[in-house]
Formats: structure tokens, C-alpha cells, sequence
């Protein structure tokens, strides 16, 4: 079993296709969406209908849950809260609902996937440092758990005392236990503008991250041509 596991997928839809590409040419056979499917970017109901009909284990992110709902966004900041209430707009009422009741957190296979965290993942807190992980780590009875949220790969590790490996390719230790976030597809923060994911061969018990160029300009035209504010368009050549 090779499973692909993303997430942040945030209405890119060149980035989800290439990743998708991506994981075929690397004999993918399940897949795992970690959340935050809509949300910044212009494909919000191409990007819900295709992972819908994918039918794979999904989680929900605070982006799926904003634009689900009907509540005011004004806690949010002004570009994140515009690109909603246009997400929203776009979105049937099937696909709200689809949105609205997926769950916080799950197990597949012999791990969890949770968009945040375990730690409260109602209150969507970022992990960004291995004290945040910390927390986490008290809810995990699996031995792996993935998630996102940040945008940015990370992996941290659980033995005597937690530490943080860098995410490229990860084996298993029987007597660890691991945090994977596995970055964004839609909308990468560190630097790289590759759409990145991680694929899990269960067998020999090995990570592997992956980074995906894809069409950019198409993108930026699409989130410029859509009215969204145009530093979405910008921030994606960056990285950031
Ligand atoms: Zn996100």
C-alpha cells in the first residue's frame, strides 16, 4: 500500500492536478486529503468535486469550516476573509454541506490525520516548533499522525524527548513516534512554490516527500481574473 497524503489544497486546481499526476507516476494506491480543500485561490468547486468523487478519507480544515458556514469573518484578516466570502459564493449548497460535515480528526489505516492538531483541533492551533508538538503528542495513541495548517513540511519525532528531522525522506523507527506535516499543495509557505505532499509506502515503513512544479501563471491569471485580491496571485511564485 503506497498512499499519497496532502493537504492545503486551497482551490489550486493545476496544483492538485500535477500532484495527482505525480502520485500516479509514483504507483500511488490510496489517497488521504488532510483539509483546507477551498479557500485563497480560484477553483473552489472544481478542486471540492474532484476530491469528492475521489471518495478518500478527508479532514476538515478551518478554511472548509469557514466557508461552510455563514458566520461574519471579521476575526480573520482582510485577504483570507474576502477570498471566503467569495469562496462562499461559489459553493452549492451540496458542497457547503459536504464541507460541513467532515470530521476534525480520523484514523486510516494505523495512523490519524487531523488538519491542526490533536491538541484542541477545534481551536486550530499551528504547530511551528517541537513544543507545539509537544502538545500534540500527549493526544496521539497512533504512531503516526499527519496534518498541515502551517504550509510548511515538517517532521517531528517522539523518543526520550521530542526533536525535529528534516522533511525529505523518513523511515519509521518502531520505538518513535512521528508528527508529518506534509505542506501544502495550493498554496506552499517555505520558500519552495512547488505544490508538495508526502507519500507513505506502508510496507517498508518509509516517508518520502514530494515537491511538483505546476502551472503558476495559469493560476495567478485565474485568481486575478476572478477579482480575488491580487497578493494571492502574487504570493505563489514566492513560496510564501
Ligand atoms: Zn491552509
Amino acid at each position: 500500500m503506497r498512499t499519497a497524503i496532502f493537504g492545503d489544497i486551497h482551490a489550486n486546481l493545476e496544483a492538485l492536478q500535477a500532484v495527482l499526476a505525480d502520485a500516479a507516476s509514483q504507483h500511488v494506491t490510496d489517497f488521504v486529503c488532510l483539509g483546507d480543500v477551498v479557500g485563497y485561490n480560484a477553483d473552489p468547486v472544481a478542486c471540492l468535486n474532484l476530491i469528492r468523487d475521489m471518495g478518500c478519507p478527508t479532514v476538515k480544515g478551518n478554511h472548509d469550516q469557514d466557508a461552510s458556514e455563514n458566520h461574519p469573518l471579521d476575526t480573520m484578516n482582510q485577504v483570507a476573509a474576502s477570498a471566503l466570502q467569495w469562496t462562499r459564493e461559489q459553493l452549492d449548497d451540496d458542497q457547503r454541506l459536504w464541507l460541513k460535515r467532515l470530521r476534525m480528526v480520523r484514523q486510516v489505516s494505523d495512523y490519524t490525520v487531523v488538519h491542526s492538531t490533536l491538541d484542541q483541533p477545534v481551536n486550530w492551533n499551528y504547530v511551528t516548533n517541537r513544543f507545539d508538538a509537544m502538545s500534540n503528542f500527549s493526544y496521539q495513541f497512533t504512531q503516526l499522525c499527519f496534518h498541515g495548517h502551517t504550509h510548511i513540511p515538517r517532521v517531528y519525532v517522539k523518543s526520550d524527548k521530542v526533536r525535529e528531522v528534516p522533511a525529505e525522506s523518513v523511515t519509521i523507527e518502531p520505538d518513535a513516534k512521528y508528527f508529518i506535516n506534509v505542506g501544502s499543495v495550493g498554496q506552499p509557505r517555505d520558500g519552495d512554490p512547488r505544490a508538495c505532499y508526502a507519500i507513505y509506502d506502508l510496507p517498508s515503513k518509509l516517508i518520502v516527500f514530494r515537491r511538483v512544479e505546476y502551472d503558476i501563471p495559469k493560476t495567478r491569471e485565474k485568481i486575478l481574473a476572478a477579482g480575488l485580491p491580487p497578493m494571492l496571485a502574487e504570493r505563489l511564485a514566492d513560496g510564501r
